[in-house]
Formats: C-alpha cells, sequence, structure tokens
C-alpha cells in the first residue's frame, strides 16, 4: 500500500473509531493529508528515504507539544499548552513524522486501565457489544496504534504503562533503558522510573523509531552521556543460540491459564529455533509491587506539589482574596481526580517523619534486592556497576534473556475494572514493575490468546484480536537485544 492510502486509512479510522476516545486532542486529518510530506511526494526519489518519514504519530498527552495541548489528562491541565515541544516530539518531526494528535492516558501516568482521565476512558472494542480495559496508563497511544488511527506512538511507562496497555491490545510496547531516550518536556510522575516507550505493530516499526531517538540530550540531568552510552550491548552473541531465562516467579498460582499457555509457546517456539532455556530465580519478585507502591508515589506526591494554582494548574474558580490554603485545597481537590489525590495521600505519608524508615527506607531496599536479582542471572555484568569484577564468570547459570508473561491476564472488560479496588488494580503491574525498578529494558509482544485464531498480518491488524503479551527483558543496555529476540518471537 502507498504512503498517501496508509496516510488516508489512518484519517478514516480516527473518524471510524472515535468512540474508543483514544485520542483527547487530534490534528484536523484532512490538513494533514495536505501536507506535502504525507503526500505521494513524501517519499519521491529526491527525498532522503528514512523509515519514518512522512508516517503518522501520536504523543501521549503528558508529552509536551507546541502545536496541541498538553493536558496528561488532568483537569489541572486542561488548559495547559506547552510552549516547545519535548525533544522526543522534535526528533521525530526532524525525521518527518507526523504528529496527528495527543492520546488519552490515566491522569498524570497513575493507573493501569486507562479510565483514571478527566476526558473519560479510553475502551478497547473486544467483539460486538463488549468494552475492554486498553490498559494503563498509556492506553490511548495502544488503542491508536490497534485500531490503525496512526502507525506508532509514543507512551511513558514508570512502572509498566507501555507494556501493559500493549499486552490488552495487541500491540508491541517497548520501554527502553532507564536514561536513553530524553525526557525533557515530558511531565514527570516519578523521576527515577520514568521513560519515554514506543508503540507500534511490530518491533521493527520499533526498533526504527528507538534509533531516531537514541541519542544524548543535554537539556535532560538524566539522559545518559555519550561516554556511558559507548559502554552499552557491546557483548557479542551467538543469536543463533541464546541462553533465554525462565523465571520461575513469575508463574504465580493467578497467572490465567491462556496466559500460561502463551508462554510455554513462545518458549517452546525459541527452542525449536536452537536457543536453550534455562529456569532462574528472581526471589525478590514477590516484594517489587509493594516497593512500586511505596516509591512511585512518593516521588509523585512531590512532583505535584507544584500544581496550586499559583504557577501551575488552573486555578479553582471564584476564591480571590481568600487565605493561600484556601486557595492550594480548592484548586487540588477539584484539579485532582480521585486516583492522583489518593497517590499524593499514600506520598505523602510514606515520606513523613513516622513513616520513612519503616516505608520508604524499605522499598529504597527491596528495589536494591530487585537489581541485585536480575544482575545475578545475566551473563553480562551491569555496564553502570563499575565493579564487574564480582561478576561470577561461571556462566553455567547464567541467561542473554528473561522471557515471562507482561501480565497475569488478558485485557478484563471494562465493567469488571470499575468494580475493582484500587490494590486490585494495582496487581496488573505485578510483572511490568521490576524492569521498571532495575531500569532494564523490557517489550511486550502480542501473542494470540487463541493459537488457531493466529495472528493478523500488519495490514489486517486495524481491530481488536484477542491476545496476551510476552514480555522480553534484557540486561541494562542491550535494548538491541530485547528488540531481536521481540523480532524473532513475534
Ligand atoms: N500502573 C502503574 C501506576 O499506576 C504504572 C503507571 C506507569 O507506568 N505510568 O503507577
Amino acid at each position: 500500500m502507498s504512503l498517501y492510502k496508509y496516510a488516508k486509512l489512518y484519517a478514516l479510522n480516527q473518524s471510524k473509531y472515535a468512540h474508543l476516545n483514544a485520542f483527547n486532542s487530534l490534528v484536523d486529518p484532512s490538513a494533514l493529508l495536505a501536507r506535502k510530506s504525507v503526500s505521494k511526494a513524501g517519499r519521491s526519489k529526491d527525498d532522503k528515504y528514512d523509515v519514518i518519514s512522512g508516517l503518522p504519530m501520536a504523543i501521549k498527552d503528558n508529552i509536551c507539544t507546541k502545536e496541541l495541548k498538553t493536558t496528561a489528562s488532568s483537569g489541572t491541565l486542561k488548559d495547559f499548552t506547552s510552549p516547545y515541544d519535548a525533544t522526543v516530539v522534535k526528533l521525530l518531526q526532524d525525521e518527518g513524522a507526523i504528529i496527528v494528535g495527543k492520546t488519552n492516558m490515566d491522569e498524570f501516568g497513575m493507573g493501569s486501565h486507562s479510565t483514571h482521565s478527566h476526558f473519560g476512558p479510553v475502551k478497547l472494542q473486544r467483539y460486538e457489544g463488549e468494552e475492554a480495559s486498553a490498559g494503563g496508563s498509556s492506553g490511548g497511544s495502544a488503542v491508536a496504534v490497534a485500531s490503525s488511527q496512526c502507525w506508532a506512538a509514543l507512551g511513558t511507562d514508570t512502572g509498566g504503562s507501555v507494556r501493559l496497555p500493549a499486552a490488552y491490545t495487541g500491540v508491541v510496547g517497548f520501554k527502553p533503558s532507564y536514561g536513553l531516550l530524553s525526557r525533557w518536556g515530558v511531565i514527570a510522575y516519578a523521576n527515577s522510573l520514568d521513560t519515554v516507550g514506543i508503540f507500534g505493530k511490530n518491533a521493527k516499526g520499533v526498533g526504527a523509531i528507538f534509533d531516531k531517538l537514541n541519542v544524548h540530550d543535554p537539556q535532560d540531568p538524566t539522559s545518559l552521556p555519550p561516554s556511558t552510552r559507548k559502554r552499552l550491548g557491546r557483548q557479542r552473541r551467538d543469536m543463533s543460540s541464546l541462553r533465554i531465562g525462565i523465571p520461575l516467579d513469575y508463574n504465580i498460582a493467578t497467572l490465567d491459564p491462556t496466559v500460561r499457555q502463551a508462554w510455554i509457546r513462545r518458549l517452546k517456539f525459541l527452542w525449536q529455533c536452537g536457543h536453550t532455556l534455562h529456569p532462574v530465580r528472581l526471589p525478590a519478585t514477590q516484594h517489587a509491587l509493594s516497593a512500586y507502591y511505596v516509591l512511585a508515589p512518593a516521588e509523585a506526591s512531590s512532583n505535584l506539589a507544584k500544581y496550586d494554582g499559583v504557577r501551575f494548574g488552573s486555578r479553582a474558580e471564584g476564591i480571590d482574596g481568600t487565605p493561600d490554603s484556601v486557595l492550594f485545597a480548592k484548586t487540588r481537590g477539584q484539579g485532582f481526580g480521585s486516583e492522583v489525590q489518593r497517590r499524593i495521600l499514600l506520598g505523602a505519608f510514606s515520606l513523613s517523619a513516622q513513616a520513612i524508615d519503616n516505608y520508604f527506607i524499605q522499598a529504597q531496599k527491596v528495589r536494591r534486592l530487585v537489581q541485585q536479582d536480575f544482575n545475578n542471572v545475566f551473563a553480562t555484568p551491569n555496564p553502570l556497576f563499575d565493579d564487574t569484577t564480582s561478576h561470577s564468570e561461571d556462566m553455567t547459570d547464567k541467561v542473554d534473556i528473561l522471557i515471562c508473561p507482561t501480565a497475569p491476564s488478558s485485557a478484563p472488560s471494562l465493567s469488571d475494572v470499575k468494580t475493582q479496588d484500587p490494590i486490585h488494580s494495582y496487581m496488573n503491574d505485578v510483572f511490568t514493575v521490576p524492569a521498571s525498578l532495575a531500569g532494564l529494558p523490557a517489550i511486550s509482544v502480542p501473542s494470540p490468546a487463541n493459537p488457531e485464531e493466529g495472528t493478523p498480518e500488519y495490514e489486517h491488524r486495524d481491530s481488536y484480536f484477542h491476545s496476551v503479551g510476552i514480555q522480553i527483558i534484557g540486561q541494562y543496555g542491550d535494548d538491541k537485544l530485547v528488540l531481536d529476540v521481540a523480532k524473532k518471537v513475534e
């Protein structure tokens, strides 16, 4: 199909699937189609051929764009337009990508179903009549890609917000190593965990976008400097015979049988291709979720303190001349949704003098144990740790990559989600938070829940297919390996 026809199809799908509520704002599609870069001339002989040039992309609404509002799906930012583009947006535009719109999400990235949005929930249309969870918090980006309303999309992943929606909607979702993609212009949720991630229909497309965005940004102090980047992913491996780790601690009792079956099928397939399988233990996994839900809200409570209606956030109406405390309380009470308020309370509590030792400090210790677990099983030492001498030379029990489910089940129905308590919803992140706590690269690739149905071809994937997510996790900096294995698995 020509690029022009693709662009037309995306524009058509944006109206066909408007009811899925994937976008908070859209660029007028007719204006986009008129642009030279999406026209047939977009890939004329005169233009430098580029993989992403002229392709429509969507951006999660917590990533700043000059052209469209950036709301983070929050009432407090509902009228905010950034004076600048985030570095990742600028890099995409420099490559000729067309930004088509900003996608709906859980407010400030807090949630697992994209239902905590000021603009209403994102919906995944499973089959006639039934609405399912799109996963969160980047559910809008995932649905936009799954329903071919764009070619690819950016999201953010703090504890699984790219991988979980990818798993639920049947697309590929990649969270790179922490510090590789710039977060300049990305609204902070939990700085020590936040990453920009990429959605696409296949790992090749996602890899092409990653290559363009994977550059040092001097404006982001956490962006990995060039000297450290040189040390990453240098290990040569025999790609025809990888050592694949099966983390036994992910085989929990509540794992949905369809997910377990899909996991087994993928492992079998890789074994038939000549790779070897090795059971490994990651014992701190069972505490990772609790640690995450102490650490992330703690950072969030601090990050969100600035939305008080003075310099940041929409001020509550009709309270001029009242004491500051009333202004702050009313502005924050009206501007933030219930889940964000819950996280602020949780975070403020765990950082308070009486609780910090029992909660925040303990959670930091668990985080370190989770990192050590991963370092113990990977054959390559973590390049961020100077002391590589302690890394055992005995490779018999080490692996190149880990393969596990992305989530314990496939997408739940939205009616079930509505009746769930918050803790139940946090449980969906049990397999995604460990890689986040350790800053590791991880990708979710779709696998059919029912193997007889198979995986629809790229061009026919413009609606939901019943899938589960298979997650591939690599050592820090092994992003290319993770993407290469994803290409084999999908
Ligand atoms: N569901 C997790 C949370 O609510 C992860 C969110 C994310 O990665 N942004 O915190």
